[in-house]
Order: C-alpha cells, then sequence, then structure tokens
C-alpha cells in the first residue's frame, strides 16, 4: 500500500505568518470601523443580557415537582442505570402515604439524589428513560463552582427554581 506525501513547501512569506497576520488585521480593522462608526456589538453586556439558548439545549438538570413541591421522582433507579457516565447516585426509601401524590401505596422516593456534573455529559438520555419525567435538563448553561465538591448536586438543589427551568414542550 503506498503512502501520501501531505508535506509541504512554504514561501519565506509564509513562513514569516504574513498572510495569517494580515488576514487577521483585516478581520480586526473590519470589526473596529463597524463597531466605531455603526456602534455594531459583537458581544453582549452578560450577566444582565443573556442570549437565547434552543429549548434543546441541554444544560443544568432539575427534578419536577409537583403542587406540593414532592419530587416526581420514584426512586426507579432507571436514570442511574443509564448514564453512560455514571455520574448519577441514588438512594431510595419508602415514600410515606401523606407524601404520595399517586394514589399508590408504598412508593419509593429518593432518600438521596445526587449528580456529579464534572462527570456528566449532558447526553440527556436520563430524561429519556424517566417514566416519571422526573429528571429534566434545562436551558441554564451557569453550572460554574469553586470547588468540585460543589459541583456534586443534591436532591435540594435539583428541586430549586433556577434561570432556565423550565418544562420542555412536548412533556
Ligand atoms: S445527561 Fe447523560 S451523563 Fe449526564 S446525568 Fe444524564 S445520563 Fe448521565
Ligand atoms: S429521576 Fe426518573 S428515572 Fe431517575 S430514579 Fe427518579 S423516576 Fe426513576
Amino acid at each position: 500500500m503506498g503512502t501520501i506525501n501531505v508535506s509541504k513547501k512554504y514561501t519565506a512569506v509564509e513562513k514569516a505568518y504574513l498572510p495569517a497576520i494580515l488576514i487577521g488585521m483585516k478581520i480586526t480593522m473590519k470589526r473596529f470601523i463597524q463597531g466605531f462608526l455603526f456602534r455594531k456589538s459583537w458581544t453582549i453586556m452578560y450577566p444582565e443580557k443573556r442570549r437565547d439558548y434552543s429549548d434543546r439545549f441541554r444544560g443544568a438538570h432539575f427534578i419536577s415537582v409537583d403542587p406540593k413541591k414532592t419530587e416526581n421522582c420514584t426512586a426507579c433507579f432507571l436514570c442511574e442505570t443509564v448514564c453512560p457516565a455514571e455520574c448519577i447516585h441514588i438512594v431510595a426509601e419508602e415514600r410515606d402515604e401523606a407524601d404520595n401524590s399517586y394514589g399508590v401505596a408504598k412508593e419509593k422516593k429518593p432518600a438521596s439524589f445526587d449528580i456529579d456534573l464534572l462527570r456528566c455529559c449532558f447526553c440527556g438520555f436520563c430524561e429519556e428513560a424517566c417514566p416519571k419525567d422526573a429528571i429534566k435538563l434545562s436551558t441554564n448553561y451557569e453550572m460554574a463552582t469553586y470547588s468540585r465538591e460543589d459541583a456534586i448536586v443534591d436532591l435540594d438543589h435539583l428541586k430549586r427554581p433556577m434561570n432556565g427551568r423550565h418544562e420542555k414542550k412536548d412533556s
């Protein structure tokens, strides 16, 4: 089997990066003139202004709640099982009769529900697998933390109101 030689001989001008520098300067000057003369802005004043993201954008997770603020999760472990990053960790317990919103006695609920956002690849498999439409991915992209520990979110965090928290249109 033959080989393909992809090596290229560069001219002295190319070796000095002159074409690349001139192209870069042309773009910079174009943006400068547009901004200076026509007040055209290429950036937004984040966080006061935010860009609109598609409904299909997969951001921070949340757990949906019923009118009594009880999580819709029944601790079935489907999301934990399907997660390719193994970043969901659930501990189940029996749901009290008083908490039961489904008319089914002894249904389970999560005693704890943790997601390690640093391991998550935001594939959305957990959302697709959930039979209760409990776990969802929002359009919220603000997930920066100061420590790795803070990136592990718990049930209280997942149930909280937040920017970008929304019910998907088809749910
Ligand atoms: S989005 Fe994917 S990787 Fe992230 S928790 Fe859900 S299933 Fe796991
Ligand atoms: S979030 Fe959904 S899939 Fe995951 S344990 Fe709860 S009910 Fe099951």
